[in-house]
């Protein structure tokens, strides 16, 4: 079936559709011709043609959603108890027991879960993993740095833990036994082999993330600047064609890309 074809059946509703992803998201499906099916955001919410989540739920093949990892992670269990439909789901700040809860329902429906949906971060992560592995972290400190704007509620940024985990796995380790969250005060010299985070809060930033190796004589910087937050959205639309359809299972912006799975 062609493209426009399956975009003209395609059934796509939007979940956190009062919202500034949610309605970049509106924006790019009507921009490619597809009317969401259903727009819906918590109850209380104010926008214009919001229908009930069970209604938004039984109209839809797909749903996107980006509200906030406890909203995706009840909305994840709530679709896997329907049978459907799929997920794609773009929020960040997940805890590990969210995390789980979206993984138990992949195991009924198809989600696609990206802390970062556009192609630049998706190719920068393997370029960072490839530094990290060809830089020794005996000569090489490793920073990223993320910057955001004020109504962001989570810290590190999920594309900034991202980065921490390409690293990581550059590095051979685990990134929790690495990550350096937070300094402040008497914080003592640095651990050779951390992976510091740094974060930085105002105005209207739509995303800028950098990833820095330092030695004594040199700094490679590795940075990805983000300009209007439509490229999230096309890339989440691009994944909820992709995702349409597929068996059940938990999916991420490398397999919808097609690009090679890092090691
Ligand atoms: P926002 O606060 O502008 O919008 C979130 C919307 O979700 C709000 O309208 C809110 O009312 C709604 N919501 C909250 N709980 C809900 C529920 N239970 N059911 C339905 N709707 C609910 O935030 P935003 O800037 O649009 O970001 C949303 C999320 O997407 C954040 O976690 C952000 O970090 C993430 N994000 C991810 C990417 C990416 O590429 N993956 C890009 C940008 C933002």
């Amino acid at each position: 079936m062609g493209d426009s074809a399956l975009s003209a059946i395609l059934k796509i509703a939007v979940a956190g559709a009062a919202g500034r992803m949610g309605q970049a998201v509106a924006a790019t499906l009507r921009a490619q011709g597809m009317e969401p099916v259903a727009l819906f955001d918590r109850p209380g919410a104010e926008a214009p043609g919001l229908v009930d989540v069970e209604q938004a739920l039984g109209m839809a093949d797909v749903v996107i959603d980006f509200t906030s990892a406890a909203a995706s992670a009840e909305l994840a269990a709530r679709a896997a108890l329907r049978g459907g439909p799929a997920l794609v789901i773009g929020s960040t700040g997940f805890n590990p027991g969210q995390i789980d809860a979206v993984a138990a329902a992949a195991g009924k429906i198809a989600i696609v879960r990206a802390g970062n949906f556009s192609l630049g971060v998706n190719m920068l992560l393997g370029l960072v993993a490839q530094a990290a592995r060809a830089l020794a972290a005996s000569d090489y400190d490793i920073e990223v740095f993320e910057a955001h704007h004020r109504r962001k509620v989570d810290a590190p940024s999920g594309t900034a833990l991202m980065l921490g985990e390409a690293a990581a796995r550059g590095r051979g380790v685990a990134l929790d036994a690495v990550a350096k969250r937070a300094r402040d005060g008497i914080t003592g010299e640095r651990t050779c082999g951390d992976i510091g985070f740094s974060v930085m809060r105002g105005g209207g930033i739509v995303g800028e993330h950098s990833v820095t190796f330092a030695s004594d004589e040199e700094i490679l910087t590795l940075s990805h600047s983000a300009r209007d937050r439509g490229l999230f959205a096309r890339g989440a639309v691009a994944a909820a064609r992709w995702v349409a359809g597929r068996p059940a299972g938990e999916y991420d912006m490398v397999d919808v890309l097609g690009m090679p799975k890092q090691g």
